[in-house]
């Protein structure tokens, strides 16, 4: 068991391919390609199944009078579920047409034997019906399984038990089987190849997403670089100037920061900024923007917020820094920061009168002796 267990969990991983809470994603992906596929089984088997009506039925003058009403019944109903199919949008309604039509077509089959006088040859294309139902049933492969069974059991009993004239009940059986089979590993290939390839298509998306994503962020502090950070001001800005909502920006410096520098080494200088910008990124709230504008200074956007609440951030994040010295080699490096801040007025003409305000804020918090909020 030891040696066989992981072959076959390897071998059972790759049959059942499971895309776990990707699997709705996965159906509405292919519902286009499960449209066309389910309309093409729709119309290999409903002309299969009418052409072994036309040659397994009575004689044309022996013929009951609703006999070929049923069978033009059933085509204009598969015709009109064709139709529903085509137009369906939603991955339930899909599954419920294809289910229905394919109970339909077990039912016409059985309508069928009841009015034909039996023994053809061509009365084995029934296990045509069964493929197709691997083929075409959206179920889960247990359900699609038992639908087919059902099938089989329903045929067959129809074919030996009401049509005596049927012969060896061997042959259909193994008829039956041999469609189970070949339907099972059709089902199989063509599931696990569909869902395969949407796993790349997913992983692929991914890796892009994730590419775009740190190309956004600077390295050194994870903060935003400073071209995405005023991306996504200026559209904040448009916004603004649109509905007038409350938009502040406080600029952050970090005090003496060449002292820093001097005194510990560059790399405690990097260490120090990398702390100061996760500080930033815990206490801002999570509709605000953080990005590094440069050297040892960023940006900290905050829409929906006036400058009131703005200066109950940047105070919250002054003092906290304050209160978190870095650790370095047994040594605890202490430092503060200056904040400017500054809140949109309809007479900023851009973006940068906005900015020119925060840091005109920023140059003042510096004046009065640092360590401090100016707005
Ligand atoms: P002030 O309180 O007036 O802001 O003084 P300051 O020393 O912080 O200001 P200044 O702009 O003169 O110096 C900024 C220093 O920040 C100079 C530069 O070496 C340092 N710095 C900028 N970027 C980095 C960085 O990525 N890593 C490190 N270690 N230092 C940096
Ligand atoms: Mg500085
Ligand atoms: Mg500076």
């Amino acid at each position: 068991m030891k040696y066989y267990h992981p072959m076959l969990k390897r071998l059972l991983g790759d049959i059942l391919t499971d895309l776990g809470p990707l699997e709705g994603d996965y159906r509405a992906a292919n519902l286009k390609g499960d449209i066309r596929q389910g309309i093409l089984y729709m119309l290999v088997a409903s002309l299969g199944i009418l052409t072994l009506f036309n040659a397994d039925v009575l004689p044309p003058q022996a013929r009951p009078p609703f006999t070929w009403a049923t069978a033009a019944g059933y085509a204009v109903v598969t015709v009109l579920f064709g139709a529903l199919l085509y137009n369906t949008t939603k991955v339930r309604v899909y599954d419920r047409l294809m289910t229905a039509w394919l109970l339909l077509t077990l039912l016409f089959r059985i309508v069928l034997d009841f009015i034909t006088s039996g023994s053809s040859p061509l009365a084995y294309l029934d296990i045509l019906l069964i493929f197709i139902t691997y083929l075409a049933s959206p179920l889960s492969f247990r359900n699609t399984a038992a639908m087919a069974v059902g099938f089989s059991v329903s045929l067959l009993y129809i074919n030996h038990f009401i049509q005596t004239a049927a012969g060896s009940p061997a042959v259909p059986i193994f008829a039956h089987l041999t469609a189970h089979l070949l339907g099972w590993l059709a089902h199989l290939q063509m599931q696990t190849h569909r869902r395969k390839s949407f796993q790349a298509f997913i992983d692929e998306k991914d890796a892009k997403e994730m590419v775009a994503f740190l190309a956004n962020i600077d390295p050194l502090t994870k903060s935003l670089t400073r071209r995405q950070f005023l991306n996504i001001a200026e559209s904040e800005f448009r916004r603004f100037q649109r509905y007038q909502r409350p938009l502040s920006i406080m600029i952050l410096d970090a005090d003496h920061f060449k002292a820093v520098n001097d005194t510990h080494g560059h790399h405690a200088g990097d260490l120090v900024l990398r702390s100061l910008s996760l500080t930033a990124l815990e206490q801002k709230r999570a509709q605000d923007t953080f990005g590094r504008l440069g050297g040892e200074e960023f940006g900290l956007l905050m829409p929906e917020t006036t400058l009131d609440k703005a200066r109950v951030v940047a105070e919250r994040i002054r003092l906290v820094w304050e209160a978190s010295p870095v650790k370095l080699d047994g040594e605890l490096i202490r430092s503060t920061i200056s904040i400017g801040l500054a809140q949109a007025e309809p007479t900023d003409r851009s973006l940068e009168d906005l900015l020119r305000r925060a840091d005109q804020m920023l140059y003042k918090a510096k004046a009065n002796g640092r360590n401090r909020v100016e707005s």
